[in-house]
């Protein structure tokens, strides 16, 4: 049996990209790729305040991606669940 924990926070904007409750709260995508980025009152986590528009936008979430030292920032297409139990 499979069990889904996927954990995409319920701010992020619908689209391919979102961020998952692993988030720190940081703050390194914001400095990164500011447009795409916001956080929450509290600051304790931040979600994908609008999707990527272009090819130059995507290259600029990608780094966000690559750079998130708590690999919270995913894409449609990442496994985000896991299979503990067959
Ligand atoms: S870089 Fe990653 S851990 Fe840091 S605020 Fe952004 S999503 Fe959260």
């Amino acid at each position: 049996m499979t069990y889904l924990v996927k954990a995409r926070l319920a701010e992020n904007a619908p689209g391919k990209y979102y961020v998952i409750d692993h988030c720190n709260g940081c703050g390194l995508c914001l400095s990164i790729a500011g447009r795409f980025f916001d956080y929450v009152e509290d600051g304790k986590y931040y979600y994908i305040q609008r999707q990527p528009l272009n090819p130059d936008e995507e290259e600029l979430m990608q780094e966000a991606m690559e750079l998130c030292t708590m690999d919270a920032i995913k894409s449609d297409g990442d496994q985000t669940f896991f299979d503990t139990w067959n």
